[in-house]
């Protein structure tokens, strides 16, 4: 990948930040390096008919966490099976590296399942392939004859995406705009749900981005949101 593309992502919630900008360009990288590796992975993905989310129905969960363990070896990461598919079943409390991990086994899962899944849709606001709930979201202008329309798309950690209503949170499913308070971390736009604390962080669609990048500018502008305010003592 470009460099110039890491470095125009970096400063979308960063701008001029210079400490914001080289903690978020290494986590891009790391990022764009792993997607790299399991872009060139194949496994065949074999799955239970009839469960939702398509994850929990996996047969081959072993050769999965065998193929994820490679990826993350190969960017120096030491974790065994086991914890990897610990820390994709307990979402909960996960370190940075069961994060890691998380991330890797879900988009490898997805990659092996994408074909086989025909045209799901989010599932009460969780995503029908992996479970969680998306906080990222790519604007994106479409042009019709005489003006221009704006789609939300949300993204899944897995890879998954799918157009979404702004300003209907996936968590608690809220839809009364006045509920909903906008935050701005330079050009992210925070749009957090007053009902349940959900945030979606959205970007513009730009050629200069990445959108299989975008979750790594969404949760680091919502962890330093929340940081923000944890020093703020909100
Ligand atoms: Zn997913
Ligand atoms: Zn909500």
């Amino acid at each position: 990948m470009e460099s110039r593309v890491v470095e125009v992502m970096a400063k979308i919630p960063c701008g001029s930040n210079t400490e914001c900008y080289m903690d978020l360009k290494e986590y891009l990288e790391l990022y764009a390096q792993l997607h790299e590796l399991i872009d060139s992975i194949n496994i065949e993905v074999e799955v239970e008919r009839g469960k939702y989310p398509l994850m929990e129905g996996v047969k081959n969960v072993e050769e999965v966490a065998g193929k994820t363990a490679e990826v993350l070896k190969a960017v120096g990461v030491g974790i065994d099976e086991a914890e990897i598919i610990d820390s994709v079943r307990n979402i909960s409390g996960r370190s940075e590296l069961g994060h890691l991990a998380s991330y890797v086994f879900r988009r490898i899962a997805f990659r092996g399942l994408r074909n086989k899944m025909g045209s799901p849709t989010w599932i009460s606001g969780r995503c029908p392939v992996c479970g969680l709930t998306p906080i990222t979201g790519i604007y994106r202008k479409v042009p019709h004859e005489f003006y221009t329309q704006t789609k939300l798309e949300l993204y899944c950690l897995c890879g998954f995406s799918l157009e979404h209503t702004p300003f209907n949170c996936p968590s608690c499913g809220n839809s009364d705009r006045s509920r909903f308070e906008v935050l701005l971390l330079n050009k992210v736009k925070i749009q957090r749900c007053m009902s349940c604390g959900h945030m979606i962080a959205i970007i513009d669609e730009d050629p200069f981005i990445f959108k299989d990048l975008a979750h790594v500018i969404a949760a680091y502008s919502i962890v330093r949101v929340m940081s923000a305010e944890e020093r703020q003592g909100q």
